[in-house]
């Protein structure tokens, strides 16, 4: 099984208990999850690989605005399976190609698009270490987990 870091964006917590249920039927197990209000220097390092692009200051002041649910998913393929169920960044462009998409059902635009995915397993060691410092490290392969 594979991990990757979720989260519901701070625009679409109010929808957190129907993404839930998506994320279940989606045959993903929710390892850990806790609900947090980042500061605007957690979202800052948490962002940090898009330092300096135009979207970037107010992708930070975005997430810190509110609430937001950090959860490690577990499933075959987590990384792409749960990228594929987001669909794609611009929630108004998973409408037209991925209408029953997280990010075109419950999303408003390019910024507020309900739900975050690691994109690599790099980046998903990252990020589930950045919100859960005592997660165990991937299960190797062959493991009983
Ligand atoms: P993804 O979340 O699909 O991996 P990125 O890593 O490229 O997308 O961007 C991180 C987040 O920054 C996006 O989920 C979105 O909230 C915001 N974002 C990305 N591109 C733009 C943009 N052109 N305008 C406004 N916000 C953006
Ligand atoms: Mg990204």
């Amino acid at each position: 099984m594979e991990r990757t870091l979720a989260i519901i964006k701070p625009d679409a917590i109010k929808h957190a208990d129907d993404i839930l249920y998506a994320i279940e039927a989606a045959g993903f197990t929710i390892i850990d999850k806790k609900r947090i209000q980042l500061t605007v220097d957690q979202a800052r390092d948490f962002y940090v690989e898009h330092a300096g692009k135009p979207f970037y200051q107010p992708l930070t002041a975005f997430m810190s605005s509110g609430p937001v649910m950090v959860m490690i998913l577990s499933r075959a393929d987590a990384i792409t399976a749960w990228r594929t169920l987001l669909g794609p960044t611009n929630s108004n462009a998973a409408r037209e190609s991925a209408p029953s998409s997280i990010r075109a059902r419950f999303g408003t635009d390019g910024q507020r698009n309900a739900c975050h995915g690691s994109d690599s397993p790099k980046s998903a060691d990252r990020e589930i270490r950045f919100f859960f410092p005592n997660a165990t490290v991937q299960p190797l392969p062959n493991s009983v987990q």
